[in-house]
């Protein structure tokens, strides 16, 4: 997503592995609140020995079934434990739980700027929990059914498949919507209000083809000529990653203005904007971030909080990528070069490692470690392993993870398959080790050899990082450019030239993570 606001709550280890949710929910929107339903079929991963624990949070339950038998049930403050008895491994439990009242966070009820009643779910990272029981951690991936009755005039958008939309005897509407594949819990989502709704483009709807993608816009009918012009190129993105980085592994995307709290929140197949629609250039980068997202962090899921840059890093990346491919070189070097910035200037973030062991709050690893650093990453393994390599081993992870769940070893594991080369050191040096190089150049023109001797200081007060150094020289009748090896904190470089340079540009197309400077 984009943007951040606080949120709390530490993982949640469990031995069952659900499989799908079917949540049958009755919004009460004059009262804020609902009357509901939650199916969790699951298997257990472990022996069970007496119950099992959901994550749920405030809402009232009424009954409860296991098997469709009645059953018993505690809470503390943050779970539900059901009482299953003694489960062997690999037995399926389904348990529904009828609940009641006002979520006081996860389903947000709030009319919308300009007073239109409106509904929107807003779960990142551990918010699903108060308002629907479940295991609430982006490990345990699942399927998911949504019933939602509504005023008749409402139109309800969630994540998969419109599956039926039809008026009650009660003059009520019920829309439902369905999954085919598994998607994290953080990302099932309903949104809920009077929209206005416009398909914007196909993917992949051809005659012949095996599926079609439709892409649509879900928003306040005063916003509709605004929202156009802001997903007028996602079509375009959805074809370009398809084609980049593997099939788009969902139903159909929706984009729809809500009442997020974040700038875009990439919930799979249907992704929540927030109201205030972004407009032009920043417009467009937000688009571009939340479609990679579809790729990664909803396909490919990080497992656990600590990889977010997997989801985070690559969509910042890739949505620079998009605009490379499309626009040119230029366009991806400036973002490459304000996400440097923002990394450099990030304050304390520079002190801790991506993967962030020591964050138990995963709102706290919404930095520019998680996005800039982690996008920056991919940037230097691009131009260190190739083109070639660098997107033949992004195709691979996706193909071997995609509708499943991965760790920053899992990508590591395949660029280094691909590549053919150890890459052990440089994630342990980006992930694991905080900081960045501060590059410092003095040369010495040696009129006798015809060498340029470059003594490299690295002067971060963090140990020294290894890495490739392109350099640049210009002198009479030559302009060459040559990459050596850093690998200490003093190295000494000697570059044959035909002639003393006039100028000398460190890192001249901004490879290196860092700041760079020619000192006298
Ligand atoms: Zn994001």
């Amino acid at each position: 997503m984009v943007l951040a606001g606080p949120v709390q709550g530490p993982p949640t280890p469990t031995p069952v592995d659900v499989l799908a949710y079917r949540i049958a929910l009755d919004l009460n929107v004059d009262a804020s609140s609902l009357e509901a339903a939650a199916e969790i079929t699951l298997i257990a991963s472990e022996a069970v020995y007496d119950g099992i624990f959901f994550d749920f949070i405030g809402l009232e339950v009424d009954s409860l079934t296991v098997d469709d038998a009645d059953a018993a049930y505690s809470r503390d403050a943050g779970r539900l434990k059901v009482d299953t008895g003694r489960r062997s491994a690999g037995d399926t439990v389904v348990v529904a739980i009828y609940y009641r009242g006002t979520p006081t966070d996860g389903l947000i009820f709030r009319p919308s700027l300009r007073g239109q009643p409106a509904v929107f779910a807003d779960n990142w990272p551990n918010r699903a929990r108060r308002w629907f029981p479940g295991i609430d951690h982006p490990s345990d991936k699942a399927t998911v059914e949504f019933r939602v009755r509504t005023p008749r005039a409402w139109q309800v958008v969630a994540n998969g498949l419109l599956v039926s939309e039809e008026i009650e005897e009660d003059g009520r509407k019920l829309t439902v919507w369905a999954t085919d594949v598994p998607i994290p819990v953080y990302t099932m989502v309903v949104g809920a209000s009077e929209l206005s709704v416009r398909e914007i483009g196909t993917f992949g709807c051809d005659e012949g083809s095996d599926r079609c993608v439709r892409i649509s816009q879900w928003v306040y009918p005063e916003d509709e000529e605004q929202a156009l012009r802001l997903f007028r190129r996602a079509p375009e993105m959805v074809a370009f990653y398809d084609s980049l980085i593997g099939p788009f592994a969902y139903e159909k995307l929706a984009l729809v203005q809500s009442s997020t709290r974040f700038g875009g929140m990439e919930n799979s197949s249907t992704i929540f904007f927030s109201e205030a629609l972004s407009r032009g250039r920043a417009g467009d980068a937000v688009v571009a971030h939340e479609i990679a997202h579809q790729w990664f962090g909803d396909a490919v899921t990080a497992r656990e909080w600590p990889h977010l840059w997997l989801s985070e890093g690559f969509a910042t990346y890739f949505a620079a990528v998009f605009f490379e491919f499309r626009e040119g070189d230029y366009a991806a070097a400036e973002r490459l070069a304000s996400a440097e910035q923002r990394y450099l200037f990030s304050g304390s973030a520079v002190w801790s490692p991506v993967i962030d062991l020591g964050q138990s709050d995963p709102s706290g690893l919404l930095n520019a470690n998680s996005y800039q650093k982690g996008a920056w990453l991919l940037h230097m393994l691009r131009r260190m392993v190739g083109d070639e390599a660098f997107f033949e081993g992004v195709r691979s992870y996706y193909a071997e993870y995609m509708n499943q769940t991965a760790l920053s070893e899992d990508f590591e594991r395949i660029m280094a398959e691909v590549s053919g080369e150890d890459l052990a050191w440089f994630f342990e040096q980006w992930l694991e080790k905080p900081g960045f190089p501060v590059v410092q150049v003095q040369p010495y023109w040696n009129e006798g050899s015809k060498t340029l001797v470059l003594r490299v200081h690295q002067a971060q007060r963090w140990p020294p990082f290894s890495f490739p150094l392109e350099f640049e020289a210009v002198g009479e009748g030559y302009r060459i450019e040559s990459t050596f090896w850093v690998d200490s904190r003093d190295s000494r470089i000697e570059w044959s030239l035909p002639g003393e340079p006039e100028g000398l540009k460190v890192d001249p197309h901004n490879e290196l993570l860092g700041p760079t400077s020619v000192v006298g």
